[in-house]
C-alpha cells in the first residue's frame, strides 16, 4: 500500500520545488506511520492547465472550479500540492475528518500553509512559497533551489482560520437542501463559513448550526429559514 501511495505521489511531483517534493514525499511516509493512508494527487499545473481549468464553467460546460487563471494559483510555480486521503481499497476519501485534520497539523508543522485554515476553505491544499508572495512570484523572483526550512513541533491543534487569498476553489452547489439534521463535509464548510469556532465543526447541522445560518441569512437578506439551498450557499461560497 505504501508503494502505491509513493507512486501515486512522485507521478505528480514533476515539475515540483525540489523540497516542497521532498516534504510531500516525507509527509505521505509519515502518516502511513500514523496509519493515514495520503497520497499527492496534484502537484504542478502548467499555466495552460490552470487557464483551462480556469474556462470551466466560464467558456467550458460545467461548474467553475477555480477562480484563478494561468499565473494566479500557486501550483503554477511548482509550490503547492493537493493530498487527498485513501482507504484499503484505493479509493480516494474526501471527508474532512480527525485524520485530515491531522495530517494538515503535521504538514503545517512541517512548515506548509495549509488550505484548510483558510476562508476559502481548499482542505487539500498545502504550499511552500519562502516567504514569497504570489505578485513575487508573478514577477518572476523565485525561491533558491534549496532553501532551509524550519520545523517547528508537531501539533494536533489547528488554530484560528487566517485570511488567504489566490487559490480559492468555487465550491459548487452540491443540489440538494442542507438543514438541521444533514452531515458531511458541506455541513462543516457551512460551519466555517457562520465563523462557528472549530471545536464546534462537526459536521453535524444542528441548533446551533441552524441558529446562525438564520443569522447568517438574515445579515444577507436572504430568507431567514435556516434551510442552506441554492442562494444561501452562493453567498457563503
Ligand atoms: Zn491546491
Amino acid at each position: 500500500m505504501l508503494d502505491y501511495l509513493l507512486n501515486r505521489t512522485e507521478k505528480e511531483l514533476v515539475g515540483v520545488h525540489p523540497t516542497v517534493a521532498a516534504k510531500a514525499r516525507e509527509l505521505v511516509k509519515k502518516m502511513y506511520d500514523e496509519g493515514i493512508k495520503i497520497a499527492i494527487i496534484q502537484g504542478f499545473r502548467s499555466f495552460a492547465e490552470q487557464n483551462d481549468l480556469y474556462a470551466v464553467g466560464r467558456t467550458k460546460p460545467g461548474t467553475k472550479v477555480t477562480n484563478a487563471k494561468g499565473g494566479q494559483s500557486i501550483h503554477n510555480y511548482g509550490l503547492a500540492v493537493d493530498f487527498c486521503i485513501f482507504d484499503d481499497n484505493k479509493k480516494p476519501v474526501w471527508t474532512v475528518n480527525k485524520d485530515w485534520k491531522r495530517v494538515c497539523a503535521v504538514a503545517e508543522a512541517m512548515g506548509f500553509e495549509i488550505g484548510l485554515k483558510w476562508r476559502f476553505y481548499d482542505p487539500p491544499h498545502l504550499q511552500m512559497t519562502f516567504g514569497l508572495t504570489l505578485s513575487q512570484l508573478q514577477a518572476a523572483k523565485r525561491p533558491p533551489s534549496a532553501p532551509k526550512v524550519e520545523i517547528k513541533p508537531v501539533k494536533n491543534v489547528i488554530t484560528a482560520p487566517q485570511e488567504s487569498y489566490e487559490d480559492r476553489p468555487i465550491v459548487p452547489y452540491p443540489n440538494k437542501l442542507i438543514k438541521k439534521g444533514s452531515e458531511g463535509t458541506d455541513v462543516m464548510r457551512i460551519q466555517r463559513a457562520i465563523g462557528l469556532p472549530e471545536k464546534q465543526v462537526d459536521g453535524i447541522f444542528g441548533s446551533v448550526t441552524e441558529q446562525r445560518v438564520k443569522a447568517y441569512q438574515k445579515a444577507h437578506k436572504l430568507v431567514a429559514d435556516g434551510i442552506v439551498g441554492k442562494k444561501t450557499w452562493n453567498m457563503m461560497f
